[in-house]
């Protein structure tokens, strides 16, 4: 479904990003982790068109996008939410998925001024998207509040709504756990299974809550200074020297919890 094939991204001298190659097959819960500044979020940014990377190619779905801009892909299927949490404060939880819906419904500005048949139509159709997201995520009680009153897992996951309003093929998750207490953070694993299982999207997962990225994913890959460093199944993954090097530090043995 996606592949990365040799991105580099350098910020002044820093390589962000530095000889990245990865493939996601449909169908996976694919997780990448890394320490701090290992160029996790850089790697979404360049995915979804926010920076071109200097050097390599992404094809999804078969087709090119490493040079199309971040609305385009955005059409070709690949939704995202972001590390720093970005929702409309001041609107409401249903007006927060509305919003994305809203590059989906099809009527003209006629349309809307004549309040044509077209016009209710795809209003209404975008409306019971929306309830349907917001049911989905566990938020259709909290529908008429605003976003800003919402707690940090309810607002994480208020923005996994608004990501799939625009119906994603491939969805980018930048740490959704964050900020989330264990109550949450469980909920959080089974939603990101549902995600995959009943709405049939591929799942690629930045996270640095261990617990969680073991329980769901399928296949981890694993930055460091903008490398990848690793790469395969869980188990693995977490017996790899190389990867409790970049965590723990030289020397260390003991491996990930
Ligand atoms: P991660 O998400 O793995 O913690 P990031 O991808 O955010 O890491 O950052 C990777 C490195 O790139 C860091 O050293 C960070 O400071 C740097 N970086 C990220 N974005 C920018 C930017 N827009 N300008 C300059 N440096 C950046
Ligand atoms: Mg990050």
């Amino acid at each position: 479904m996606l592949e990365i094939a040799a991105i580099s991204l350098n910020f002044g001298g820093l390589a962000a990003l530095e000889d990245v190659s990865l493939k996601v097959a449909e169908g996976q819960i694919f997780s990448v982790i890394g320490p701090n500044g290992a160029g996790k979020s850089t790697l979404f940014n360049v995915l979804t068109g926010i920076y071109p990377p200097a050097t390599g190619a992404i094809h999804f779905l078969g087709r090119k996008i490493s040079k199309l801009p971040p609305q385009r892909i955005a059409r070709r299927g690949i939704g995202r939410t972001f590390q720093n949490i970005r929702l409309f404060g001041s609107m409401t939880v249903f007006e927060n998925v509305l919003v994305g819906r809203h590059t989906h419904i099809r009527y003209t500005y006629a349309d809307a001024l004549l309040h044509t048949p077209r016009y209710f139509c795809a209003e209404r159709s975008a409306r019971d998207k929306v309830l349907d997201l917001l049911n989905f995520v566990g938020l259709e009680a909290r529908a008429e509040e605003l976003a800003r009153n919402l707690s940090y897992g309810d607002q994480r996951r208020l923005e996994i709504a608004r990501a799939m309003a625009i119906q994603p093929r491939l969805l980018l998750l930048d740490e959704p756990a964050a900020g989330m207490n264990p109550r949450e953070t469980d909920a959080l694993k089974a939603l990101i299974r549902a995600l995959r299982d009943e709405r049939r999207i591929t799942i690629l997962l930045i996270e640095h809550h261990m617990q969680v990225v073991m329980a769901v994913s399928d296949r981890i890959a694993v930055l460091d200074h903008g490398r990848l460093i690793a790469e395969g199944a869980p188990a693995a993954i977490r017996e790899n020297p190389a990867v409790i090097e970049a965590y723990l530090g030289p020397g260390a043995k003991e491996s990930l919890a």
